[in-house]
């Protein structure tokens, strides 16, 4: 599924390329196009069949309440949406990791006493995670590589020895770390992914309803939250807020997820 698979998209740099961006201070254009590339096979292979699963669940649950039922051309409309949203989040997700890659090359650039070939190493974990993750990651190797480097140099080692021991030693312990940012950043995807879906999904399929005639043009749409303690001031604020088909709720939000991990939904409400 959409978390298993996400880390392998790391894989998608060479080490060789890697050092080259690090000495010319950014990654290549032709970079950027395969990343695009690779995400959209990924997205192909997991995110639609497995958004179009939960959003055609999510529909049959909704419309067997307001007395519907889910037809083949109701799933016309939940196509649509898997292709325009897989589109867009194709494009935001390489724009993003271009950004983040970017900014770990400045990064790594600027860094002394490290060699290219130990930066290119450092740097390559931190791909698919977002900018703010793969600084974290960058530092966190910069930080055990400057403690290693010191005790090798405290016992004696000569500076080159000592660098590149502290590389290995810096890298194994990035390892872990890396490994939980990925599953947090899958994680995040997976949960914000299948909440754009399930509240996409159902309003396109209420709208289509409304266009057939079976639900009343004057349907309106009414925000809920879980109502537990875990909402936010954000979210409490909206709940049982009501608005029009075509308007947004305060705040210009136009349906749930306000925000990462927003567990909010919309209720259709017509007199
Ligand atoms: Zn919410």
């Amino acid at each position: 599924m959409l978390l298993r698979k996400w880390a392998s998209i790391q894989d998608a740099v060479s080490y060789a390329e890697l050092s080259n961006a690090i000495r010319q201070g950014k990654i290549s254009k032709g970079q950027v196009e395969q990343w695009r590339n690779e995400y959209s096979l990924f997205m192909a292979m997991n995110y639609g069949p497995y958004v179009g699963q939960s959003v055609a669940n999510a529909a049959t649950a909704k419309m067997a309440r307001y007395g519907g039922i889910l037809h083949d051309p109701m799933y016309k409309a939940i196509d649509r949406y898997i292709s325009r949203r897989g589109r867009f989040l194709v494009k935001e997700l390489t724009t993003s990791q271009r950004d983040a890659m970017n900014s770990i090359v400045r990064m790594a650039a600027f860094t002394d006493n490290m060699t290219i070939e130990e930066l290119a190493y450092a740097v390559g974990p931190c791909i698919g995670l977002t900018e703010r993750q793969a600084r974290a990651a960058f530092d966190f190797y910069r930080q055990r590589h400057a403690d290693y480097y010191n005790i090798y140099i405290d016992s004696g080692m000569g500076v080159d020895l000592s660098s590149s021991k502290a590389a290995e030693k810096a890298l194994t312990s990035q390892a872990g770390y890396k490994a939980k940012l990925h599953k947090e950043r899958a994680y995040n995807i997976a949960s914000n992914e299948l909440a754009y879906a399930y509240n996409n999904g159902i309003e396109e399929v209420v709208r289509e309803c409304i266009i057939e005639g079976k639900l009343p043009g004057g349907t309106r749409r009414k925000w809920f939250t879980s109502r537990d303690e875990r909402v936010c001031k954000k979210c409490g604020s909206l709940d049982g807020v009501i608005v029009g088909m075509n308007e947004k709720f305060p705040g210009d939000i136009d349906m749930p997820p306000a925000h990462n991990r927003c567990r909010c939904a919309l209720d259709y409400i017509y007199d």
